[in-house]
């Protein structure tokens, strides 16, 4: 079975093009979903987010996001520690979900899959790409988020067109380009692989 990465930006459209995929009978691996998941529910992991991060992060054995957002946004060494401590268990869990599927491919859909080395386990990644101002317009709309704490979050990010390089595949979803014909076109070409 074919495993198959899904990254780009935040508001790129990942998990809209992943859905189309879904509809297609394609298992999807959804790893923000997962990870905060993991983080309420693996113990090693969240022995070490408190070890690290202190009993406040967990309230009533339930973690704080907003309370550990506010200590690792402002601060990169603490994103990277707490990436450090999600990622592994991430791509762990994310590998057993993989070797369970039946499906001729299946998907891991996650933004930081070159950063965190999970490409490194999957046969091929697919970009999906949006220029940064329709990326912008359309996480306003969704989050209604100002436009500087987008930028600050697309600050945290590698480069788009850099990322974009290093997949095999790029889905265009600038709002002028079609998505499901693309969908399929991978689709047909990943079946054929089989
Ligand atoms: P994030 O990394 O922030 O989770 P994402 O890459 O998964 O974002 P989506 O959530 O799929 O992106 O899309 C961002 C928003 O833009 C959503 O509200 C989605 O409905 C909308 N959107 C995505 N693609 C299109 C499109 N082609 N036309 C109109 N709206 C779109």
């Amino acid at each position: 079975m074919l495993r198959i990465g899904l990254t780009g930006g935040i508001g790129s459209g990942k998990t809209t093009v992943a859905k189309f995929f879904e509809t297609l009978g394609i298992p999807v691996y959804y790893a923000d979903d997962n990870t905060k998941f993991l983080m309420n529910n693996n113990e090693e992991l969240k022995a070490a987010i408190i070890h690290h991060f202190g009993d406040a992060v967990y309230k009533n054995g339930e973690l704080d996001r907003k309370y550990l957002a506010s200590i690792v946004f402002s601060n990169k060494e603490k994103l990277e520690l707490l990436n450090s401590l999600t990622h592994p268990i991430t791509i762990r869990d994310a590998e057993d979900w993989m070797s369970r599927q039946t499906a001729p491919y299946a998907i891991k859909e996650a933004a930081l899959l070159f950063e965190s080395g999970a490409a490194d386990q999957l046969d091929f990644v697919i970009g999906v790409y949006a220029p940064q101002h329709i990326r912008v317009k359309r996480v306003m709309k969704r989050d209604n988020l100002s436009v500087d704490e987008i930028m600050k979050r697309i600050s945290r990010q590698i480069d788009e067109e850099m990322k974009m390089k290093l997949c095999n595949f790029v889905i265009t979803n600038n709002d002028l380009q079609l998505i499901i014909p693309q969908v399929l076109e991978l689709h047909t070409k990943f079946l054929e692989y089989n």
